[in-house]
């Protein structure tokens, strides 16, 4: 029998073709919104254009979205995609049986191994320069495990943008490669 994690990854190696495909999705926690500059709301918004393109690349549109809104985050999104915000917006993420998120400052690092069909990746929609903002990944979702990425154990060295993070995940769940060499390919 195939394991889950192996219905995204290593497509080359095993013949899936008697498999239903599944992909786990990608969500951006947006509550840190309120908390951010305007020069930051801009980034993230373009951030977050060029995250639902990387993951429209590597899976389907409908693997992409946002959530955790504030009346004012989705007012300015609907502001800035005129006429129509590109992703979806949703209200929870209830349904998924794995939630993981992204966090520069979790004690684990992230496998392809606790990923499956039913898994949801966050990543922080914190856009801060100078790490104004350091340590807040750690407050989103805190019922949830939390991991990093790390190239050979040094997180300061992988790039910290938005879609900078969701290009390094989707081509690591997509390729054989172990994470520091498709981190290494992505600075
Ligand atoms: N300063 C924030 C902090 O210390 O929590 C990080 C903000 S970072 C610009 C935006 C998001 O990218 C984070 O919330 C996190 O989800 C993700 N991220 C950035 N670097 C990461 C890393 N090395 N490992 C895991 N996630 C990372």
């Amino acid at each position: 029998e195939v394991p889950d994690s192996a219905v995204i990854r290593r497509k080359g190696t095993v013949d899936l073709s008697y498999i239903e495909f599944k992909y786990p999705d990608v969500g951006v926690d947006l509550s840190f919104f309120r908390e951010l500059l305007p020069s930051e709301k801009k980034s993230l918004a373009v951030q977050l254009e060029l995250s639902y393109g990387i993951v429209k690349d590597y899976l389907t549109p409908e693997n992409f979205f946002v959530f955790n809104l504030s009346p004012q985050a989705e007012e300015f999104l609907k502001t800035f995609f005129k006429p129509k915000v590109p992703f979806r917006i949703r209200e929870s993420i209830e349904g998924y049986s794995n939630v993981i998120v992204l966090d520069p400052n979790a004690e684990e690092e992230f496998t392809h191994e606790e990923v499956d069909g039913n898994t949801l990746i966050v990543v922080g929609g914190i856009v801060d320069s100078s790490e104004r903002l350091k340590g807040s990944t750690g407050k989103i979702l805190k019922e949830f495990k939390h991991r990093k990425i790390t190239y050979k154990g040094i997180v300061s060295i992988v790039p910290d943008r938005i879609n900078e993070i969701v290009k390094i995940i989707l081509d690591y769940l997509t390729s054989p490669d172990e994470l520091c060499e498709v981190v290494r390919r992505n600075l």
